[in-house]
């Protein structure tokens, strides 16, 4: 047996562990936004960080690095919402930025964009889930108030949500990832109504080149409304 063997081993227990005495969730999320937005006046993206940056609301600020706010420009084009904090992005404090990430800028790339000019890159939870498990729907509801505000500051023109933990906390839904993707919704937060789509997650297209057709298709389709 490797080392890393021996790792993927021990990293397996210490999760079981955690969900023999946390018990597994499996229940539909709750994410409730507050359609209270009096504090969009006096925020600003990077306070928002900085609260997040220090945040105890939930259970991974235990575990984690740094947390990943979030990163772009502001008033994006496409405000794209992935599912939370990686290896890497704990590492960094910024999200997307592993080989996922280095594949979803290629894929923003090929429409057009990226989260130098005309993007921003957030995650349903801003702090890593312990060895990449799913969020619990407890910490992706304590953690919703910050992805609220910064759509609401953000006023972005589109939503791109990538994978199925992400679409099925925003959406609400049980839904599996190939019932969701690949169609235009609305997105209502704080009073606006945001044209959102979801598609696969770059990770998901690295496990399976069968999902690269589809996750293009969605691409192009987001692209046909710039
Ligand atoms: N996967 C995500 O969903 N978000 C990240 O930031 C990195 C990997
Ligand atoms: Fe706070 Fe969100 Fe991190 Fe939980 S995941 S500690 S709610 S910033």
């Amino acid at each position: 047996m490797t080392k890393d063997d021996k790792q993927k081993i021990a990293e397996f227990l210490d999760l079981a562990s955690e969900h023999l005495s946390t018990g597994y969730q499996t229940s539909a999320r709750e994410y409730q936004f507050c359609d209270d937005v009096s504090k969009e006046q006096i925020d600003t993206i990077e306070q928002i960080a900085q609260e997040i940056k220090i945040c105890r609301n939930c259970q991974l600020w235990e575990k984690r690095t740094n947390a990943a706010p979030g990163e772009g420009v502001l008033q994006p084009l496409v405000l794209v919402i992935g599912e939370g904090p990686g290896e890497d992005e704990d590492r960094q404090g910024r999200p997307f930025v592993g080989r996922a990430g280095q594949l979803l800028d290629k894929m923003l790339d090929s429409i057009g964009l990226s989260r130098k000019t005309n993007c921003f890159i957030a995650n349903v939870v801003k702090c890593r889930p312990p060895f990449n498990r799913d969020p619990y729907p407890e910490e992706t509801a304590a953690c919703a108030h910050y992805l609220q505000r910064q759509i609401a500051l953000l006023k972005p023109k589109f939503i791109l949500v990538v994978g199925r933990i992400a679409a099925q906390t925003l959406l609400k839904t049980t839904e599996p990832i190939i019932k969701i993707h690949g169609k235009f919704m609305e997105f209502e937060v704080g009073g606006m109504k945001i044209p959102l789509i979801a598609t696969y997650h770059p990770a998901a297209l690295l496990r399976d080149e069968g999902k690269k057709r589809p996750t293009w298709e969605d691409l192009k389709l987001l692209h046909s409304k710039f």
